[in-house]
Order: C-alpha cells, then sequence, then structure tokens
C-alpha cells in the first residue's frame, strides 16, 4: 500500500503496492508497505491544472492604471504564463519588479511594446481622460482592448466612439477584488461582453486565451450585455458597497460572542471598505440605475425604522392617556 500526500491540497491518497515480505517467526506471506511520496504526479490534479495553465496561449498583456487592482490582477497573469507591461500616473517601477513586470513611466514607450492586448484598469472617473490622453497610433492596429471597470455600459459606449474600428474591444468584469479573490477565484464571476471582435482566426484565438486564462484561474463564466450587467449591479454590486460603507463608517468591532450573522457583516466590510472613494462614488455616478437604487434602500430604512417607532409611540400613549385613548380610538374606529 503506498501512502501518498497530495501537494498543496491538504489529501493524503492510500493505494496498495503488495511487496513479499517474510519475519522469522511468521510464514512467508505478501505485505502492504507504505511509502510516502510528497511530490505531485503527472496525474495528480494539481499538475493537469499548471499544464492547463500553460496550454492557453502565452499574450503579451499591457495593463493601464497599476493601482491596487491592476497589480493584483497582474500578479494572476504573470502566474498563468502571461507577460505584463503596466504604465500609470504614479511611478510603480518597484511594485512592477516585485511582481515580474515591465513598468514603463511613458505612455508613448509602453505603446511601443507592441501589447497583444491592453487593458485598462483605472478608476472609472479617470478613464475618459486617460483614454483622451492615450497615443492609440502607436499600438499595432490589430489589438485587443479591454477593461475591468465596475460599471459596463459606459467603458464600452466610449471605446466604441474612440478607438479606431481596426481595434477588438472585450469589456470585463471581474466581480471580485483584491479582499474578495485574495486566496482563491474559485467560482467567482466573471461577467464578459464580446463587444467588436474580428472574424478572422487569430482575433478570436486571442480573445478566447484571454477568457481561458479566467476561466482556468477557476473563474465562473457569465456572458453578457453591458447593459444587462448596470441593471443587475445597481441592485447587487452598489447596494452592496453601500450597505458595507455605512457599516464600516460604524466602525464596528468583533465582540467575544459574535454570531455568524455579525461575522458576515464583518466580512462585508472588508471586502468593500477598502476600496477607494473614487470606486464607490464611480459606481453611483456612472450607473443610471444606481440613484434608484439608494432611494429603496433609503424608503426601506424608513420603514423599519417607522416600524420600530410606531410601536414605541403606541406604548408612549396608552402608558400616557391610559383608558382615555382606548376610548379615543374606539371612537376613531367607529
Ligand atoms: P480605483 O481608485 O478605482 O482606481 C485606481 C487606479 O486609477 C490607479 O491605477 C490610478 O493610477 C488610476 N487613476 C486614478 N485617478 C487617475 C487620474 N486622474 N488619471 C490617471 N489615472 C488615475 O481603484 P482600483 O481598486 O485599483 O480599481 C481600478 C479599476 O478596477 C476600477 O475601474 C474599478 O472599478 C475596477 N475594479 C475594481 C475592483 C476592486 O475590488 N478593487 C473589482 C473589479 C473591478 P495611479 O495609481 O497611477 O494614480
Amino acid at each position: 500500500m503506498s501512502l501518498r500526500a497530495v501537494r498543496g491540497t491538504g489529501m493524503i491518497r492510500l493505494s496498495v503496492s503488495r511487496h513479499a515480505t517474510r519475519s522469522r517467526s511468521q510464514p512467508y506471506r505478501k505485505q502492504p508497505q507504505v511509502r510516502a511520496i510528497d511530490a505531485a504526479q503527472s496525474f495528480d490534479s494539481e499538475s493537469k491544472q499548471s499544464e492547463n495553465l500553460h496550454r492557453c496561449k502565452s499574450l503579451k498583456i499591457g495593463v493601464v492604471g497599476f493601482g491596487n487592482f491592476g497589480q493584483f490582477l497582474t500578479k494572476r497573469f504573470i502566474y498563468g504564463g502571461h507577460t505584463v507591461i503596466a504604465t500609470s500616473r504614479t511611478d510603480y517601477s518597484d511594485e512592477a519588479v516585485g511582481l515580474g513586470a515591465t513598468f514603463f513611466g511613458d505612455v508613448h514607450d509602453f505603446c511601443e511594446e507592441h501589447p497583444d492586448v491592453v487593458i485598462f484598469c483605472t478608476s472609472i472617473l479617470s478613464l475618459e481622460s486617460t483614454m483622451y490622453n492615450f497615443p492609440f497610433q502607436r499600438l499595432k492596429r490589430n489589438t485587443l482592448f479591454c477593461d475591468v471597470l465596475s460599471v459596463k455600459s459606459f467603458p464600452k459606449q466610449l471605446f466604441q466612439q474612440i478607438l479606431p474600428s481596426h481595434f477588438d474591444i472585450l469589456c470585463l468584469h471581474p466581480m471580485f477584488g483584491p479582499d474578495s479573490g485574495k486566496d482563491s477565484w474559485q467560482d467567482l464571476p466573471l461577467v464578459y461582453d464580446k463587444v467588436r471582435i474580428g472574424v478572422d482566426d487569430s482575433r478570436a484565438e486571442r480573445c478566447a486565451s484571454l477568457l481561458r486564462f479566467f476561466e482556468l484561474q477557476g473563474c465562473r463564466m457569465v456572458e453578457m450585455s453591458c447593459e444587462e450587467h448596470d441593471r443587475q449591479a445597481a441592485s447587487s454590486q452598489f447596494i452592496t458597497h453601500t450597505v458595507g460603507r455605512m457599516l464600516g463608517t460604524m466602525e464596528l468591532a468583533e465582540t467575544t460572542i459574535s454570531t455568524k450573522g455579525f461575522d458576515s457583516l464583518m466580512s462585508l466590510v472588508d471586502n468593500t471598505y477598502h476600496d477607494s472613494f473614487d470606486l464607490y462614488y464611480g459606481l453611483f455616478i456612472y450607473n443610471e440605475n444606481a440613484s434608484a437604487e439608494l432611494a429603496r434602500l433609503e424608503l426601506a430604512f424608513d420603514q423599519v425604522k417607522g416600524q420600530l417607532f410606531g410601536r414605541l409611540h403606541e406604548l408612549i400613549r396608552r402608558e400616557h392617556f391610559g383608558e382615555q385613548i382606548k376610548g379615543a380610538d374606539a371612537r376613531n374606529l367607529k
């Protein structure tokens, strides 16, 4: 019998291999031998996964906006076997080296590196100005343009308006971030809209390779129009961020008797409160459905509060006016 620890999974597999052994006191018989192999084998799921990662075509990916989210994505791209070059308003040369990417302070130099894919990871608020100052003419005529903004109709419209027609457009939204996707991307949704992908095979294959990267990381792939994304995201993502911010502003602290419900609230704060205010403001300003959802949230809060105070008022009235109020209520009822 062999005992095999599957590296990184905490799983132990047992298998039997018969070896002939004999002790002095016992008659000859076959006994199982225990062996430990602490290395991934070619048939392990772990080995298969890394094999698959490398089956996906390696791309040269240009990240524009190398802040929190740009760096978070870059780390995984590099792990997935892709080459990353980056540019940003701030100098992130050291951070790029740390991640295995190359940083270009000058956006012209960045474009002249001719990435296969350019991904805008700038804040929602700065996308327009960044796009207007971007030297597209220095890129290859055949380049795939993407964004990862948390709102989708806005970048889609801007890309269609500004980008020359020979560029492909793929809008993406990983529905997770550096906090919620810190350990694993397994089953986390990746929304995508193939806005404009040229017909020739190489363009289709490049787009498929980028999507396959997310799939191989474990993402749940959701193909959805940008408009539908914004409709759905207003009542899910924007409300999540709003409630997370409200609770974060309250500065709630762990207690020794915290319930599971409270732990979920604390993890909601963790997953939203560290994002920049620009991001949250962008969700509000650039999603036309957000203000209606905010009004609904406010109304719901008032209703719940109204129920509490309504009952309290009734109690106080009874205490103050006793039977008198009962009589008046009874007359009103009549
Ligand atoms: P963010 O505050 O939304 O964006 C920061 C990025 O925007 C940095 O790269 C920053 O560049 C750039 N930027 C800000 N103002 C700029 C300006 N005036 N001109 C040029 N660049 C400017 O924070 P983030 O979390 O990194 O998000 C980046 C994008 O990813 C956003 O569009 C967001 O919606 C999207 N996203 C974020 C998450 C998340 O959980 N964080 C999840 C999914 C999608 P410098 O650092 O060089 O100043």
